[in-house]
């Protein structure tokens, strides 16, 4: 099969690789789309160290099912599927709790961290557990299914964070997650979601996704404006979806007293806690990683309508582009969101 394969870093290459062999209850999967993750991105050159060439990245993807292993019944051949990332064990203390995004044991799809190698979906053909498998309705094309993972980071941070219906939340950061974010917490029952971001054209792609308000970082105190509009208060929730010291501080700023912090972003893996107003303030801060049972539900919001993504998709190119469009994403070229690759 075609593949595309990081043969060392910073060296994407189309090779001819064999099919991927599929156990008892394993699924091959003909992939159709496979968006480039950002920790793609950075797995190109080594900095992340999860990308250990050689290996096929790749695990935001959709695509039909071609064979299933002996113990799998409930797939056929041409059934249109995406899957979880994650591959986890479901034996582990967090697995049979149902934090299965915790697992003890778990694996990501196109991730080579050093104790094991999981080829992805940048590739004709993957093979993945029937259990991490999700089947799609007609209505998603597979270029939307492919967002459903990076959906699903967006609604695990939202089902993480509680808030009465009519609550008001900030965004901060409208990056692709950032803007899911904005939608799922719109979905969920928030009447306000200020969404706030450096870039003027992201606040635009905010307020056209159902930002109630905007406001741009680089020139407004935020968590000034943020009071003003919420009547001296602070919003009730804030999710966080860049991870750096400043958007951090700004989350935590915006919150009223009692309000909650949700924290997706991880661009930096340090930043200083203002700790003195998250404990006198009595500001809970949450953690939130990846996805933990979301898929049905962020099928069904993609295919209702209700979440978004075809604007947030930049281009789809054949697989045979891919170390370009890797190249563009990696100089940083500005407007680019999510790309796809169809093998
Ligand atoms: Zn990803
Ligand atoms: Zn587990």
């Amino acid at each position: 099969m075609d593949a595309l394969l990081l043969k060392e870093y910073m060296k994407l290459e189309m090779v001819r690789m064999a099919e991927p062999e599929i156990g008892l209850e394993d699924v091959l999967v003909r992939v159709r789309a496979c968006g480039i993750c950002g920790s793609d991105v950075h797995g190109l050159d080594g900095s992340t160290g999860r990308r250990i060439p050689p290996i096929v990245m790749g695990h935001e993807a959709a695509g039909e099912v071609v064979e299933t292993g002996a113990a799998v019944r409930d797939l056929k051949a041409g059934d249109r599927v995406t899957f979880d990332s994650t591959i986890y064990c479901g034996r582990c203390f967090y697995c049979t709790r149902g934090d299965i995004n915790l697992c003890d044991n778990r694996q990501v799809l196109g991730v080579s961290p050093g104790e094991y190698r999981r080829h992805g979906a940048f590739a004709e053909f993957v093979a993945v557990p029937r259990r991490i498998i999700y089947r799609l309705p007609d209505q998603l094309s597979f270029e939307q299914a492919a967002m459903i993972e990076a959906a699903s980071v967006a609604v695990h941070a939202v089902n993480l964070t509680p808030f009465p219906l009519g609550a008001s939340a900030v965004v901060v950061g409208t990056g692709m997650i950032g803007l899911l974010a904005v939608q799922a917490l719109r979905a969920a029952g928030c009447a306000r979601v200020v969404a706030v971001d450096l870039e003027e054209s992201r606040l635009e792609s905010a307020r056209k996704l159902g930002a109630t308000e905007t406001i741009a970082a680089s020139q407004v105190n935020v968590p000034g404006a943020v009071r003003e509009l919420t009547d001296g208060l602070g919003a009730d929730v804030a999710v966080e979806c860049v991870g750096a010291k400043p958007s951090v501080e700004t989350a935590i700023a915006s919150v009223r007293k009692g309000g909650m912090v949700t924290l997706v972003g991880n661009v930096s893996p340090t930043a200083d806690l203002p700790l003195q107003a998250v404990v006198t303030r009595q500001i809970r801060l949450q953690g939130s990683c990846a996805s933990s049972g979301e898929y049905p539900a962020v099928i069904a919001l993609l295919a209702a309508g209700t979440i978004r993504v075809d604007s947030l998709i930049s281009a789809v190119a054949p697989l045979g582009e891919g170390p370009a469009w890797f190249a563009r994403l990696y100089r940083r070229e500005p407007g680019l969101m999510k790309v796809i690759l169809r093998p």
